[in-house]
């Protein structure tokens, strides 16, 4: 397939981060999977999102081939292609190093289902990946194991936050609605008071529309309502 549309995308959803102030400097990576092929199209490493053209970005197949592109793929690659074969509801992947869920991952503090949206869009809480070296197969490995729980974002120790779509748009609103969460934790933190939580029933309730979303997307279903 003609994979130019899906570049234009990750260039466009980049700068649209940096401008936001979700993405620092090169820091941070974007995919998009290639629809109907085991593959996907990713941002190129260490490279200046304002400089970064459609045909900068890298397509590569789950083998991690390189199929397009004349540049490094991001070193992060391999943690992409397989969260794509782990969640084939997945299609949208971005990572950033936004600030406020980084500074939850120091104090290792997963958030629990604080807010109704929360619980819809990223799934029953966002939990810390145990560190490892960025880039590594050891990242990726964890990353693996964690994304099986079917949220939608995840935070990783020392690094940053790890946020899925079935599509690019829902990926750029779940970063947005991760960084308000992360900042009303702390904030809620910083006060030392009892932190009080959504009820379970309702958790629940929002989770399984999330998890029927994902099933529709898996069976190849588009056009999910918001609700
Ligand atoms: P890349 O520029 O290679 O994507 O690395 C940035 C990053 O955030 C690594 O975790
Ligand atoms: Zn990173």
């Amino acid at each position: 397939m003609d994979t130019t549309p899906l570049k234009k995308q990750i260039v466009e959803t980049a700068q649209e981060l940096v401008r936001k102030g979700f993405l620092m400097a090169t820091g941070g990576n974007i995919s998009l999977r290639v629809p109907g092929q085991a593959a996907f199209a990713i941002t190129p490493s260490n490279y200046d999102y304002f400089k970064m053209m459609p045909d900068d970005v890298c397509v590569l197949d789950f083998g991690l081939n390189p199929l397009e592109g004349h540049l490094k793929p991001s070193v992060e690659a391999a943690m992409h292609g397989a969260i794509y074969q782990a969640r084939g509801d997945v299609n949208a992947i971005i990572h950033t190093h936004q600030a406020y869920a980084s500074a939850l991952t120091l104090i290792k503090a997963p958030i629990p289902a604080l807010f109704d949206e929360q619980a819809r869009f990223l799934g029953r809480s966002v939990e810390i990946i145990p560190y490892a070296p960025s880039g590594t197969g050891f990242l990726k490995d964890a990353v693996a194991k964690h994304v099986k729980n079917h949220n939608n974002a995840f935070m990783m120790q020392n690094h940053g936050a790890l946020v899925f779509g079935h599509d690019m748009e829902r990926a750029i609103h779940n970063v947005e609605i991760l960084e308000k969460c992360s900042l009303a934790y702390l904030l809620a933190l910083c006060t030392e008071k009892k932190i009080s939580k959504i009820p379970l029933a309702v958790r629940e309730i929002a989770f399984s529309k999330l998890r029927s979303d994902q099933k529709k997307i898996e069976q190849g279903f588009s056009g999910l309502g918001g609700e």
